[in-house]
């Protein structure tokens, strides 16, 4: 099949290189020119795991390509993929300028039956307003010309992306219309040999699905970070609390790790416009509220802990003259993205009270850069920042920190404090190890 994609960011990309590996012709379709020159070039401007292999080898194979070219695109394609971005407005609603120009460019382009899919994350009712602009567009024309909008909210994680997408535990197709649903049936039908859960259903039901796939697995982060604040209070282990939970199958052990509030470019983000979109009915969604207001605060509980374990008497700046290093800047691991992490939150806490940071992780460097600067050090090598810091925060679960060489961070320390937002060791074994060890919800030895 020949499709185009619009966005070439980490939705768009993942399935344009899932798409030509399937054997269809893709062209990626972006407006920033840099990105498009870079891609032709087989540069990939983002990290995720196995991506820029499988677009090389598609891009060589002739079955994937990259263009600013809207029109050539639209036209060269019968299914027009929306993958760019929905961030939110001032008021926490999704803004749409980014989908809805490229409604109009199709508009503008097409010359035939299209399918216009909006993969992108959506308020209900967008699908609508894609219609709308794209009419509005073939009546300035006078085209008399056929379409149909497609829902198909995508559900791949960062990190894992590549698989999320060939090994969907489902895919959602939101259309009224049999023939549609059979057409992206059989583009999908390549990637449903581990799961058959191909569901298709409304429009709205669709664009509501996404909101609330991301709003309960938000809400169960927040929901887990306080039990752990109460196990905390209380002398109980979150760990032990997650096994005792976990073991029912109507809970489960997925997404109850405590840790130091959710981030990214999804969660936050979706959280809010699904609040907006409850306000524009008078529908108060009292729960989600909560779900973001515990998150603000736990994105400080890292730094608090710090400031409580190092602290001098000084209101203001409590860590002046300490040296704090940071184990992970991105919002988790396998990606570099920084979107909304809580490194950024917890990061400005520690400089606001006065301390020095320093700063590792595998991938996100170059993003933290842009947004640090030169206010903290940075080094390619997990061992290298510890050197006479008075701590080792952990704030991404990367798999190199899990086990790394204890000796070497003990004798690298000041003093042998960490604080862990992640959970990833034995409090026991830090113990015997000799460190101060201060993980979340469960027993501190400091
Ligand atoms: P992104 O910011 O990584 O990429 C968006 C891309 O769209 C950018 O390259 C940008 O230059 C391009 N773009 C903007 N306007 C354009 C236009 N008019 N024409 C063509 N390209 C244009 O965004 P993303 O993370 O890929 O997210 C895209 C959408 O998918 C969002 O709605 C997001 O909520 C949703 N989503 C994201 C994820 C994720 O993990 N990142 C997962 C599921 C759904």
């Amino acid at each position: 099949m020949k499709i185009c994609i619009f966005g070439a960011g980490y939705v768009g990309l993942v399935a344009a290189a899932c798409f030509a590996e399937s054997g269809n012709n893709v062209i990626a379709v972006d407006v920033d020119e840099a990105r498009v020159e870079g891609l032709k070039q087989g540069i990939v401007p983002i990290y995720e795991p196995g991506l820029k292999e499988m677009i090389l080898r598609n891009q060589g194979e002739g079955r994937l390509s990259f263009t600013t070219d809207y029109a050539a695109a639209v036209q060269a394609s019968l299914v027009n993929f929306i993958a760019v971005g929905t961030p939110p407005g001032e008021d926490g609603s999704a803004d749409l300028k980014y989908v809805l120009g490229v409604a109009r460019e199709i508009g503008r382009a097409m010359n035939g039956y299209k399918i216009i899919v909006d993969k992108s994350t959506v308020p209900v009712g967008t699908a609508d307003r894609v219609r709308h602009a794209i009419r509005e567009e073939l009546d300035l024309r006078n085209a008399d010309l056929e379409f149909d909008v497609v829902s198909n909210p995508e559900f791949l994680k960062e990190g894992a992306a590549i698989d999320d997408f060939m090994k969907p535990d489902r895919v959602v197709i939101g259309t009224d219309n049999v023939r549609t649903a059979e057409f992206m049936k059989e583009l999908y039908e390549p990637f449903m040999r581990k799961n058959n859960r191909m569901i298709v259903m409304d429009i709205r039901s669709a664009e509501m699905s996404k909101y609330a796939a991301n709003a309960m697995l938000a809400t169960r982060i927040s929901f887990m970070n306080q039990i752990a604040g109460l196990c905390e209070c209380m002398g109980a282990d979150v760990a032990a609390v997650r096994e005792g939970i976990g073991s029912d199958s109507r809970i489960g052990y997925d997404f109850l790790f405590p840790g130091p509030g959710y981030g990214g470019s999804c969660f936050p983000k979706d959280v809010k416009a699904l609040i907006r979109t409850g306000k524009e009915c008078d529908y108060d969604f009292t729960l989600l509220k909560a779900v973001e207001e515990v998150n603000e605060r736990q994105k400080q509980v890292l730094a608090d802990k710090l400031i409580r374990a190092l602290g001098s008497a000084d209101e203001n700046k409590p860590l002046e003259g300490r040296t704090i290093a940071c184990w992970g800047l991105a919002f988790k691991p396998r990606t570099d993205d920084m979107r909304e992490a809580p490194a950024i939150t917890i990061i400005q806490s520690l400089l606001a009270a006065g301390a020095r940071v320093r700063a590792h992780d595998p991938e996100a460097i170059d993003e933290a850069r842009k947004i640090f600067g030169d206010a903290i050090d940075y080094s390619n090598n997990q061992y290298d920042i510890l050197g006479d810091a008075d701590a080792l925060a952990i704030i991404t679960d990367w798999n190199e920190y899990r086990n790394p060489d204890f000796d070497r961070i003990r004798e690298a320390l000041a003093t042998p404090l960490i604080v862990d937002g992640r959970n990833l060791y034995k409090p026991s074994r830090m113990a015997s190890a000799g460190f101060r060890y201060i993980p979340l919800g469960r027993n501190s030895n400091g």
